[in-house]
């Protein structure tokens, strides 16, 4: 997922006239970025093939598990496959907590069963469960202005109205309900809490997603309802009566386990100039096979490397991250920025935000780049990639490294209008991925690609003033 924090109050600089242009390398088999971008749009099957195979043959990879250890493996030999050097895993531990049974019933005044999933770091029920009356609240803030105390022994369900946008920024506007709604009810002491899923589809299905604890609070059982199910609770609700709700979620914690991060490498041919670094996570939820969240992030990194190497040896080393245990707290992000800290990067991009077509590019770059940055916004202009005035903010896995070497960013921006149908579902599948939009990325990425790549002058913004 993009974030968009001002790391650096550089001023936006869009449109001055190049000065210094990127020259390409002359050894190229394909003789233009032109060229290069259309062959991905038209013909790419690298990045389709890659996410095929992770949900084919790995599925469901959730951090920490031994589904996750297998995704390294099978990530190693397809990397070393397609050719790229220095493959290889870095591993680090992370606590570990694993899904349970997970069932709701309303027992009274309509009695009838919800789809409910737990978020990660749920608190259990018990094998019991529990039996307590409903205190609704129809958004976060109104969960957040309940008196202290006022929820004991009860089930918060909190709503919220979320509505798709094509820049994701709603996930912003109202994840909180389950980032920090459970650890709100948990403090003014509710037994128990239920979310709407934090979503945009009308399918009976439950998102899950990570929620947090603060130090000392004790987690308490909580669950998302499918959004139609979230809305059936309400009208019972407006019904007037009490509501009672059973409610059983029985993950646990299997504490630390192993996780890791995949690394590969395009070597450049001046070992002299800082890398740029590419990332996705490897790792999934466990309810759908992470198709759009993020396999396909991974294969579109993976075919743009690839083909960046047509045009001959980029003059950077370009790094591949596929990064472990996003999911649960950008574990592997951490981990590769804390033993990567003193290594010269340059740059850093990412993809984890589905497989929809890239529509726009943001920058944050220094403005000595303006000529490499006008080049990418006109090669990026015939795949239907606008340029905008914001700062390009990075995302998850990359922002570790990047707060420690301030780095010079790229964002290619999908179009999230769809995302949050199926983000952290059983319906993250691959049949959901469109093969034409992929290609649209993996062109918009080898395009960007071939020139930050060969481009030897600054790439880290200037420091804020
Ligand atoms: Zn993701």
């Amino acid at each position: 997922m993009k974030i968009n924090i001002a790391l650096f109050a550089a001023a936006s600089t869009l449109f001055l006239n190049p000065a210094v242009t990127v020259a390409l390398p002359t050894t190229a088999k394909a003789t233009s970025v032109a060229e290069l971008r259309d062959k991905a749009l038209q013909s790419d099957d690298i990045a389709y093939d890659i996410v095929e195979g992770l949900t084919t043959e790995i599925g469901q990879r959730q951090a920490g598990t031994e589904a996750e250890a297998r995704a390294r493996i099978w990530s190693v030999n397809k990397l070393r496959a397609l050719g790229f050097e220095n493959v290889r895993v870095e591993e680090y531990q992370m606590p570990t907590w694993v899904r349970g049974a997970e069932t709701a019933v309303i027992t009274a005044p309509f009695p009838q069963k919800l789809a409910v999933a737990a978020l990660g770091n749920s608190g259990s029920t018990g094998e019991v469960g529990l039996d307590a009356e409903i205190v609704y609240f129809p958004t976060i803030d109104d969960l957040r202005a309940a008196p202290d105390g006022s929820l004991k022994g009860k089930i918060a369900f909190v709503s919220h109205n979320m509505k798709a946008t094509q820049d994701g920024s709603s996930y912003g506007t109202f994840g909180p309900a389950r980032f920090v709604g459970p650890n709100v009810a948990a403090k003014k002491g509710a037994a128990a809490i239920v979310i709407r899923s934090v979503g945009t589809d009308y399918h009976r299905n439950p998102h899950t997603g990570n929620t947090n604890f603060e130090p000392g609070v004790t987690p308490i059982p909580a669950g998302a309802l499918s959004i139609p199910d979230a809305e059936n609770l309400q009208r019972m609700i407006a019904r007037g009566k009490p509501v009672r709700m059973k409610l059983k979620l029985t993950p646990h914690n299997i504490g630390m386990q192993t996780s890791g991060n995949v690394l590969a490498e395009v070597k450049g041919s001046d070992p002299s100039l800082p890398i740029i670094l590419i990332a996705c996570h490897l790792d999934s939820w466990d309810l759908g096979t992470g198709a759009i969240d993020d396999a396909v992030g991974c294969g579109i990194i993976g075919a743009a490397a690839k083909h960046l190497q047509s045009m001959g040896q980029p003059k950077r080393t370009v790094r591949l991250l596929w990064a472990g245990a996003e999911e649960v707290g950008i574990w592997g992000g951490r981990d590769y920025g804390e033993k990567h800290a003193n290594e010269p990067h340059a740059l850093a991009m990412e993809s984890d935000f589905g497989a929809g077509k890239v529509w726009a590019v943001d920058f944050r770059l220094p403005e000595s780049a303006n000529a490499v940055r006008a080049q990418i916004i006109s090669a990026l202009a015939p795949l239907g990639v606008v340029p905008r005035r914001e700062l390009a903010g990075g995302g998850a896995d990359i922002g570790a490294i990047i707060a420690t070497q301030k780095l010079g960013i790229v964002d290619l921006q999908q179009d999230g209008t769809k995302y949050f149908d199926l983000h952290h579902t059983p319906d993250d599948t691959l049949d959901k991925i469109d093969k034409a939009e992929l290609r649209q990325n993996v062109a918009a990425w080898v395009a960007t690609l071939a020139y930050l790549a060969n481009y030897e002058g600054e790439l880290k913004p200037e420091p804020a003033q």
